[in-house]
């Protein structure tokens, strides 16, 4: 890191910092990626917040990571690029020191961008004339050998991530992807060097330097490629990448003795109060959660799509059932439905109208909840855990224990906060929700 090898000026100047100066600060471009980030740091030992945006104010919080979620990932470059460049400028002012660029592990993005830009301009702010590009993460099955991206045995342009949708990705030599995208020279760190460890890798870094390459895609097949990286790059002002790459740095700082607080860095703050489970994620994963939940025989309210359409007092009467319930026992409030539900309902409401009309039922749910005294909230979907989170008017949480891979459970800042372990759709095993409330109770004792 960039204080790593200087100890004594930089232990200094760390010491003279107020509590709530951080150490790394990341960007990432969407929620559950930032929320994966977060976890990675967590349990390499930095005490972590994720900010949802970037904040107007301060960070009352002494942290040792800060990971600002963005949704630049799809955005037009030029905001992309803005909003990236305004979490920069935001986090050096909480004191970071090395910042981290997070993207997907499949370099979702397309040729104009976004993560060519939003490097280059990361680059250009910080004076740094190079940064590694590495979206491997081996526990999930992405590697990079030679420049080419793998998702699990197939190369990405064979993965199914050539039909998606906003980020198609038709070809799997991240060089050539990522030269489309820049004006930077791009360059590869090739696993040759990689696996010969940091001494190797540095040499070849300075020669990468030597040929004016700015950006170079690193290889990567195993954790220990990834330590090896994370430590020829621990003096590095800027590194790019999906979480994976996040795993050799919290060793950096610790080895500077900056870490004092390692062995607390998932505690959570004691939250005492009821708790729901609020579902609007439509994955065969939440699917087979929500199965298991009433297998269990657990109380549980469906919320019909069509009867909210039809204008009648859904909210309501949820609310009325989990009052029933929730003084002795969890609850779980479900729009979960089957694909072929859910494409039923889709094509009498409209796709659109159907997924918004659900997520405000389930937002305003959560805080009429919060009103009637709940304090511990398990959300499953992405785009639910962003309308229940905007509804709860949450601006950071603090990361705590990991569930499932992952999915940790979180704590709301503020002087009332709440617990919350929010999960996007395919995520987590099938006892995910009765796991997750076992964690927290497990972590008060
Ligand atoms: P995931 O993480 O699984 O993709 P999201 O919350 O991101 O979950 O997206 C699920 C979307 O489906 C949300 O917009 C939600 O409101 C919508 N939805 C939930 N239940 C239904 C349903 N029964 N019919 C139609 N849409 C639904």
């Amino acid at each position: 890191m960039v204080i790593a090898g200087s100890r004594h000026p930089a232990r200094t100047q760390f010491m003279t910092m107020t509590s709530a100066s951080a150490l790394l600060g990341c960007i990432a471009d969407d929620f559950t990626g930032a929320t994966d980030l977060a976890n990675m740091l967590v349990r390499g030992g930095m005490r972590t917040v994720q900010t949802i945006g970037v904040p107007r104010g301060p960070l009352d919080a002494p942290v040792q990571a800060i990971v600002v979620a963005l949704k630049s990932r799809t955005a037009p470059r030029e905001l992309a690029v803005a909003e990236s460049l305004a979490a920069l400028e935001w986090l050096r002012a909480r004191g970071c020191r090395q910042f981290y660029f997070k993207y997907c592990s499949t370099f979702d993005s397309t040729d104009d961008g976004n993560i060519g830009p939003v490097a280059e301009a990361l680059m250009a702010a910080l004076g740094t004339d190079f940064a590694i590009a590495c979206p491997a993460f081996p526990e999930a099955g992405r590697t990079v050998y030679r420049g080419n991206l793998f998702v699990g045995d197939l190369l990405l342009n064979e993965s199914g991530m050539q039909n998606h949708p906003l980020t198609p990705m038709t070809d799997a030599n991240l060089v050539r992807v990522l030269q489309k995208q820049t004006r930077t020279r791009v360059g590869l760190l090739r696993y040759d060097t990689v696996q010969k460890g940091p001494e190797a890798i540095a040499k070849a870094r300075s020669a990468l330097i030597g040929q004016k390459v700015g950006l170079a895609i690193a290889d990567a097949i195993s954790d220990d490629d990834l330590y090896a990286l994370g430590t020829a790059c621990a003096d590095d002002l800027l590194l790019t990448g999906g979480s994976g790459l996040a795993i050799g740095l919290p060793r950096n700082f610790a080895r500077a003795g900056l870490l004092p607080e390692a062995a607390h860095a998932e505690a959570l703050p004691v939250i005492d109060g009821m708790s729901v489970v609020l579902s609007g994620s439509c994955s065969r994963a939440t699917n087979a959660q929500v199965a298991h939940w009433r297998d269990a025989g657990r109380p549980a309210f469906r919320i019909d799509p069509l009867a909210l359409a039809s204008g009648q007092a859904v909210v309501d009467e949820a609310l009325a059932f989990a009052s029933q319930h929730l003084a002795h026992e969890p609850v779980l409030i479900y729009a979960t439905s089957s694909p072929d539900e859910v494409v039923a309902i889709q094509n009498k409401l409209g796709t659109a109208a159907s997924g918004a009309l659900v997520e405000d039922a389930l937002a305003s749910l959560a805080l009429r909840l919060r009103d009637e005294g709940v304090r511990r909230f398990v959300v499953a979907g992405g785009e639910t855990s962003g309308a229940v989170v905007q509804a709860l008017d949450v601006g950071a949480l603090q990361i705590g224990p990991q569930i499932d891979p992952g999915v940790p459970w979180t704590a709301s800042l503020g002087s009332e906060p709440l617990a919350l372990a929010l999960k996007s759709g395919n995520f987590g095993a099938t006892d995910f929700f009765s796991k997750a409330l076992a964690v927290l109770e497990e972590a008060r004792s």
